[in-house]
């Protein structure tokens, strides 16, 4: 597979995982509205405090390496809510060679030197 090929097949995942997410989280959110508004209401703002937290904490503890250039970087809290990932692996575009590819995870620590966005 070309690599303008896998980086299209990388953005239309990318695409399908956010529209999929969001109609997810919509039509969850109108059964349990509909079913109890009130527990509904407090169960969708319990998970989207939560998410917030476990985003937030994750935030300040990684950073990711494009695998195509190499380029180490930070993304923001809204990136790193939305973009699907694997266990060690996201879904990104290189601020650096523009390339949308599965970057690898670091851990800060991992990082020899202060990476931007
Ligand atoms: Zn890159």
């Amino acid at each position: 597979m070309s690599k303008s090929s896998s980086s299209i097949r990388a953005r239309r995942i990318l695409l399908a995982t956010r529209v999929g997410f969001v109609t997810l989280l919509v039509a969850v959110g109108a059964c349990l509205i509909w079913a109890d508004p009130l527990i509904g209401t407090v169960a969708i703002a319990g998970s989207a405090a939560a998410l917030y937290l476990i985003v937030r904490w994750q935030h300040g503890r990684v950073a990711y390496r494009c695998r195509r250039c190499s380029h180490e970087f930070r993304i923001t809290k809204t990136i790193e809510f939305v973009s699907p990932h694997t266990p060690d692996s996201k879904l990104l575009r290189c601020p650096s060679c523009s390339e949308v590819n599965w970057c690898a995870a670091l851990t800060v620590d991992d990082v020899s030197r202060p990476v931007g966005r």
